[in-house]
């Protein structure tokens, strides 16, 4: 077995490290924690060098780069710590657009999420209905020519600086759940939309979205009316397929092992000889290799044309739970001084443990839950019964 990258890969992997130095600098990092994940300027960088529509599959016009790079490209932007969060987004909308969207959405709407000039956020998640996603209750009527949405959305991230949504609606409240839904993708500034910011305890913002008899004419809707789950589907695929990448801890990593080499015992003795801290910081970076590996499998899968499932959800569910548990390790390492927050001037590296401490547990929400992919990796892979 030959665990290394091609040298494509890695040649990528050079071309991304130099754009990253040349478009990320300590003051974009800083942008990008201060809630809203996202810089307007990288973005349009990205989609301008040709990754945002090079990630979108060829069979759909996009660029159809190799998934390999693509998993390169978003370990590569996570080691950075570039605030990047809006281009997995766009990536999946355009997908779903190009896939089932019609004439206006494919001519009017796609090219400029791909050009980076407008982006898009996802309005799936309502107030009562988060894992259950096709419990979704937010109501389209047709009226004519037009649908008349009314309706709650919880999460939406990004709406804020957004530019389009892609709502997932019911459209048929006497079918079947997974039968009665459609998609929209509305223009946010349509009359009757309103956002509401949500803080989170890691500091992202997301937003509560509120749609009062917002008009919507029928060149909005995404896919068929009422067949909205087989949207939702190109959605899931898509997702997982960017989402394959995961590696939140190495920076927490490197900083605890820097805190660590200053740091002293009561006795005296650093922190960095203390036996129980070595174990922790190898075991952190065995976990890293391991989420490194289950990404480049879910990406060689892909690669090779193969329609990969669980896989995803194993790189998602192990990435995020270790990390989880890296913050927690370093946190507490760090004793009384773990507490100051990155606006401290004794915070150690702008309080990045603490706030990646904050930040951990929500990535163990979004994107599905440990516990929904811990039911799928137990269902698909190893086979035991379906728990509903
Ligand atoms: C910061 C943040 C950003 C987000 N961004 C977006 C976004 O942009 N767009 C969007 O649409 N959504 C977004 N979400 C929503 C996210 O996808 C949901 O929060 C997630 O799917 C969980 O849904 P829920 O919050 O309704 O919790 P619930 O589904 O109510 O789950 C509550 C708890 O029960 C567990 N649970 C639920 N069902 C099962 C089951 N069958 N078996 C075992 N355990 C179960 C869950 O794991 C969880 O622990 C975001 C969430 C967060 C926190």
């Amino acid at each position: 077995m030959d665990f290394a990258m091609s040298a494509e890969a890695e040649a990528f992997r050079a071309e991304v490290r130099q754009f990253l130095a040349e478009h990320v600098d300590a003051e974009t990092i800083a942008a990008g924690r201060d809630g809203t994940i996202h810089s307007p300027a990288l973005h349009r960088a990205i989609a301008e060098r040709g990754w945002l529509s090079g990630a979108v599959p060829a069979e759909l016009g996009g660029g159809g780069m190799d998934p390999m790079e693509l998993c390169v490209l978003v370990e590569e932007l996570q080691l950075h710590q570039a605030p990047a969060d809006a281009l997995g987004v766009a990536v999946v909308a355009v997908s779903m657009i190009l896939e089932h969207g019609g004439e206006h959405l494919r001519t009017a709407v796609a090219p400029r999420i791909m050009a980076g000039e407008a982006l898009a956020c996802l309005g799936y998640s309502e107030p009562e209905s988060g894992s259950d996603v096709a419990a979704a209750r937010t109501r389209a009527e047709r009226r004519g020519d037009h649908w008349i949405i009314n309706g709650a959305k919880m999460w939406t991230t990004l709406a804020h600086v957004a530019d389009y949504v892609v709502l997932l609606t019911r459209t048929d409240p006497d079918a079947p759940k997974h039968r009665g839904l459609t998609f929209f993708v509305a223009p946010l500034d349509a009359a009757g939309i309103e956002i509401r910011p949500v803080e989170t305890m890691g500091n992202e913002r997301s937003n509560a979205t509120f749609y009062d008899n917002v008009v919507l004419g029928d060149e909005w809707r995404l896919g068929e009316v009422n067949d909205g789950w087989a949207v939702m589907k190109t959605a899931l695929k898509y997702e997982r397929g960017i989402a394959g990448g995961q590696f939140p801890s190495p920076p927490v990593i490197e900083a605890a092992i820097d805190w660590a080499r200053g740091a002293r015992r009561a006795d005296g003795a650093s922190l960095i000889d203390d036996d129980e801290v070595r174990h922790k910081l190898v075991r952190a970076a065995i976990d890293v290799e391991v989420c490194r590996s289950f990404a480049y499998h879910t990406a060689a899968l892909a690669s090779d044309g193969a329609m990969f499932g669980v896989e995803g959800s194993m790189t998602k569910l192990f990435a995020s739970e270790s990390y989880k548990k890296h913050c927690a390790w370093f946190f507490d390492m760090m004793g009384a001084h773990g507490l100051l927050t990155g606006d401290d001037p004794d915070a150690h590296r702008d309080g990045l443990i603490e706030e990646h401490y904050r930040h951990a547990p929500v990535t163990a929400i979004y994107g599905g839950t440990s516990e929904i992919n811990r039911n799928l990796v137990a269902e698909s892979w190893l086979g035991l019964p379906r728990s509903r």
